[in-house]
């Protein structure tokens, strides 16, 4: 220890005996007792570093805090069919297990996850701009005062060592905040709380990469025990794991080998020189006692705030479910199905937690093309009180629950289906493709494993292979030479999209598809439709160029591979499109003929537009499933 160590630590003493002599002191009149404290910044549940989190919660007494900047609610979900804000309800549960078992106490910044994102500069735009991420920072790093703060997510923007731009964002504004928190001229409105003060983190770390050679690196031991002889890793694991939406309880060691080391972390700012010790991000810092400040309340519940009725039930169908997801605040968009185009007259009333809102009587007149309804309602009040927005805060304003009016259109759809064909559904995790058959009154039959092994599969035009059989039906993957065989015989077989891991190696389709893990994350991206002539864009729809506008999140994922070693020339390549500046291979529709059958392959993100009643999307799955069967 140097002469300047001991006078700190001294210095230190003395107060905390000043303090304790005179009893209630202010400073000190929290019930917070003198502790070290820590916080780890994430994008999104699961990418909180769960090993340092529990390592000095359990050894080292110190305070944990795990910030996410979402819920994950643009993921894909591996167990069940909740996606958007339902899926941000279930990953919240997830990681508040999680946290439970790494023992630190999570809080969530409310950004929305608008899906995968290559930049920054979109994530940025896409949250409000750099000010608004900033600042909701800033004041979480001010109430809660952190003496450390670490991260999984580094200020790389530049390929090819980027992350998602959900996690370069997370980077670049923790790098920021270090100084701005401090910054006393910085929105300074926060300090009307008093307990929200200008906060100078002592040092912000970063977790090193495998490139990373840096010989001051700060380790953190997986296999460190605590007193019950439980490793910190098995802790880790075991809260990791709990993110079951996101397939973390089926990780395996030669998978993921870089959760079973060393945890190391490169140090990125510091407010004065610390002594360097390999074994303690807290080197030099030492405990006291601070006043946290208040943090928004949890927005207690965002779904299923609206339910739609419609009098007779059976007279349209009205997919509510895009509004029921929304938050109040916001435009919703939802769709009107009228299968028949004949005219229907029926009454729609919206209901706010069991309370009617809204109730009006429509006429849709016969082979309507134009009829957009448009409503707008106003939220009650004493119910707006049970959203809290974390944006409002910290103005004045928040106190008084501003209810902006929320409004919503509903829209005849055209699309024409043939009425004759026979749909085979391999059905997985989500219950999208199923909702849309049953809605358009399509015959189809669920395929469990008995079917696929035993039935005769020809009486069926198509046979459906929903997202990711293979990883989730291992009995199609046992048995599919009988697949094969279908579309020898004559059948149609459309698989949808599978992760590369799922997919490569294991030769599940005719001719040789190999995926990657290209994606065009610009829904709008341009879509340049390469076999105009192609059944797929014209029978018995016609897909026009407006049918490609509206997508939402993405386009497409897991794209395969254009080389034709990869991906045989033996399947058209039906669509191209590309990211801004960037060029992605024109595979997310592949199709090839194969013995009297056909096979399509579908990268495009075209189930969650059909959630959504996407009329271009509805367009384009009816005629992906309206495939002759042969014999014609
Ligand atoms: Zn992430």
């Amino acid at each position: 220890m140097t002469i300047f160590q001991m006078f700190n630590r001294f210095k230190f003493l003395a107060l905390v005996i000043l303090l304790s002599l005179l009893g209630s002191n202010s400073v000190l009149r929290s019930d917070e007792k003198p502790r070290l404290v820590m916080m780890c910044l994430s994008a999104h549940p699961d990418d909180e570093d769960g090993l340092v989190l529990t390592s000095y919660a359990r050894l080292r007494n110190v305070k944990t805090y795990s910030i996410f900047f979402t819920r994950g609610e643009g993921g894909q979900n591996e167990i069940g069919s909740q996606l958007d804000a339902d899926l941000g309800k279930l990953r919240t549960k997830e990681t508040s297990e999680a946290a439970n078992i790494l023992g630190s106490q999570i809080y969530f910044l409310g950004f929305n996850d608008f899906g995968f994102s290559k930049t920054a500069k979109e994530t940025f735009t896409r949250w409000g701009g750099i000010d608004t991420v900033m600042a909701r920072l800033v004041y979480v790093i001010r109430a809660l005062k952190p003496d450390v703060i670490i991260t999984n997510h580094d200020t790389i923007t530049l390929s090819p060592r980027r992350q998602h731009g959900h996690h370069q964002v997370v980077g670049l504004t923790a790098f920021a905040a270090f100084t701005k928190a401090a910054d006393s001229s910085f929105h300074p409105e926060q300090f009307r709380n008093p307990n929200i003060r200008p906060w100078q983190v002592k040092k912000l770390f970063l977790r090193a990469r495998a490139w990373d050679t840096l010989s001051a690196l700060v380790n953190v031991d997986p296999n460190l025990t605590d007193s019950s002889g439980n490793t910190m890793q098995s802790y880790s694991l075991s809260a990791l794991a709990r993110h079951h939406s996101q397939g973390m309880d089926k990780l395996i060691a030669d998978r993921s080998p870089f959760l079973f080391t060393k945890h190391r972390y490169k140090l990125f700012e510091s407010d004065k020189q610390y002594p360097f010790d390999s074994s303690n991000l807290f080197s030099g810092i030492e405990p006291f006692a601070r006043q946290t400040g208040i943090l928004p309340e949890e927005e207690i519940d965002t779904t299923a705030v609206f339910s739609f009725s419609i009098d007779p039930p059976s007279s349209v169908l009205l997919r509510a479910d895009e509004m029921k997801r929304q938050k109040i605040q916001r435009d919703v968009t939802a769709s009107f199905v009228n299968p028949t185009l004949s005219a229907v007259s029926f009454d729609l009333s919206v209901s706010l937690d069991h309370q009617k809102i809204f109730y009006k009587s429509y006429t849709i007149p016969t082979g309507t093309k134009t009829d957009n309804i448009r409503l707008s309602f106003l939220r009650p009040t004493q119910l707006a009180k049970k959203i809290i927005h974390f944006d409002a805060l910290p103005t004045e304003q928040n106190s008084k629950f501003p209810v902006p009016p929320a409004t919503f259109t509903l829209l005849p759809l055209h699309v024409q289906y043939p009425p004759t064909i026979s749909i085979g559904l391999v059905q997985t995790y989500d219950k999208t493709v199923e909702d849309v058959l049953k809605s358009f009154k399509i015959k189809y039959q669920l395929l469990d494993s008995l079917r696929i092994a035993k039935e005769n599969l020809n009486k069926y035009s198509t046979i459906i292979l929903d997202l990711r059989t293979y990883e989730f039906r291992h009995d199609v993957a046992w048995y599919n030479a009988r697949l094969l065989k279908y579309v020898q015989d004559g059948g149609n077989i459309v698989c949808f999209y599978h992760k590369s891991f799922d997919w490569n190696g294991y030769n599940y389709s005719p001719y040789p598809i190999q995926l990657t893990t290209e994606r065009v994350t610009e829904e709008g991206a341009h879509v340049n439709v390469l076999v105009p002539g192609h059944p797929f864009f014209n029978s018995p729809n016609i897909i026009s160029k407006t049918d490609w506008d509206g997508w939402v999140q993405e386009r497409n994922l897991y794209l395969p591979a254009d080389d034709s070693t990869k991906t045989s020339p033996k399947y058209s390549r039906l669509l191209a499109m590309s990211d801004e500046n960037e060029n992605q291979p024109p595979t997310s529709l592949l199709w090839c003929k194969n013995g009297k059958g056909t096979y399509t392959y579908v990268a495009l993100a075209l189930y969650r537009q059909l959630r959504n009643m996407h009329e271009g999307a509805l367009k384009l799955f009816f005629n992906l499933i309206s495939q002759p069967k042969h014999p014609f």
